[in-house]
């Protein structure tokens, strides 16, 4: 199992201003290759499309989402990038009203279709695709200024449920993190109080309006209430944001995020220290909702926690797992699989079927 620190995962504006925490070591989620991307595998070795394992697009990916990119992390982008990957955002800048002083938000036209889409848009449909997402040569145009959901979504992880659940406790951690800094950015460069809440807050309410449905530039007059004396200089203030959180001080950074800041950390915290853990609880049972389809050569796929991160098991390590019905504890249940079958399956098997939570409690 490779490893890497936890900031090494961030964007470089983090360094320096998260707590010494996010310099400690995690394994690198080495099954979501996104080069090559894992959700176009076949599960099979012929290469038989599989009736139960979802797939995403070749052409998208999992980048059937639309970001809300910071205004500070928004101007680092813009600092660094000068190649064609800037485009759709300088286009975004001038024309669209999707641009605010806290960054780009997504439009409420494509928030009311990933509200009101099946499940089964993500990673499939057209019409959803990251307008950040490069078709042609697969990759993500902003990164590594990406937002907390892009930053830290997997299709997979090395450490099954507990992984997930340690990612989504690090998208819960940034993603208050930016709101923070977005307000101080905004705070700082002199936008007007009342805007800065309403653009934190992100709610856009009502009904579509005309302007929503063809993405239409803001009316003057609203245009000009938002940026005051920045309008016109949009590209100046996003790098003047990402310029003043780049000279942030950590001190600076504990005031500002405040006690919600040691909170979320705190749940970091526990969520790592699970991906550590070999502990299983005293009483195991097979998962009586997981999704499981017999597939070539005498294995199982099983969905436990994920119907993206299925588990390969050979029928033998399969067949043994009726034996855990929540009846008794794991020792006594370990000891009638080798009576009955002459195997014993050791711990650390066990911790990871738990882990994908193939047996679960
Ligand atoms: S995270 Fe996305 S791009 Fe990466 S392997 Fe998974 S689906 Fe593919
Ligand atoms: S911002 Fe990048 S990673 Fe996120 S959905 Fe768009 S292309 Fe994908």
């Amino acid at each position: 199992m490779t490893t890497a620190r936890i900031i090494d995962y961030l964007p470089d504006i983090y360094n320096g201003i998260l707590p010494d925490f996010f310099e400690k070591t995690i394994p690198r989620e080495t099954a979501a290759t996104c080069e090559s991307c894992a959700m176009w595998q076949p599960a099979t070795t012929s290469g038989k499309e599989n009736k139960t394992l979802r797939s995403f697009s070749r052409e998208s990916k999992c980048c059937t989402h639309y970001p809300n990119i910071p205004n500070y992390l928004l101007g680092g982008f813009l600092s660094h990038k000068k190649s064609d990957d800037a485009k759709k955002i300088l286009d975004i800048i001038s024309n669209s009203p999707g641009h605010t002083p806290r960054g780009i938000v997504r439009p409420k036209k494509i928030q009311f279709l990933m509200e009101n889409s099946q499940r089964s848009f993500f990673g499939r449909s057209k019409t959803l695709i990251c307008p950040f997402f490069d078709k042609e040569k697969g990759y993500c145009t902003i990164r590594p200024f990406w937002d907390a959901v892009c930053n830290t979504w997997f299709c997979k992880y090395v450490k099954g449920y507990d992984g997930f659940q340690f990612w989504v406790a690090i998208r819960k951690y940034l993603s208050y993190v930016e709101q923070s800094l977005i307000q101080f950015a905004m705070y700082n460069l002199n936008c007007n109080p009342e805007n800065i809440e309403n653009l934190v807050s992100n709610e856009q309410p009502g009904p579509l309006s005309l302007g929503d449905l063809d993405d239409l530039p803001l009316d003057r007059n609203r245009y000009l209430s938002q940026w005051g004396k920045w309008a016109g200089r949009e590209i100046e203030f996003y790098k003047k944001c990402y310029e003043l959180v780049l000279k942030m001080t950590r001190p600076q950074f504990e005031e500002i995020t405040g006690i919600t800041q040691k909170i979320n950390l705190a749940v970091v915290k526990s969520k790592y220290s699970d991906l550590f853990s070999t502990d299983l609880p005293r009483v195991l049972k097979k998962n009586s909702s997981m999704v499981e389809e017999k597939i070539e050569g005498d294995q199982y796929l099983i969905m436990g926690y994920s119907m993206i991160d299925p588990f390969l098991v050979p029928k033998k390590l399969y067949e043994i797992l009726s034996f855990f019905d929540g009846n008794q504890d794991v020792e006594a249940t370990c000891k009638m699989i080798k009576e009955h079958t002459g195997f014993v399956p050791d711990h650390d098997l066990l911790v990871e079927l738990y882990r994908f939570r193939i047996l679960t409690t």
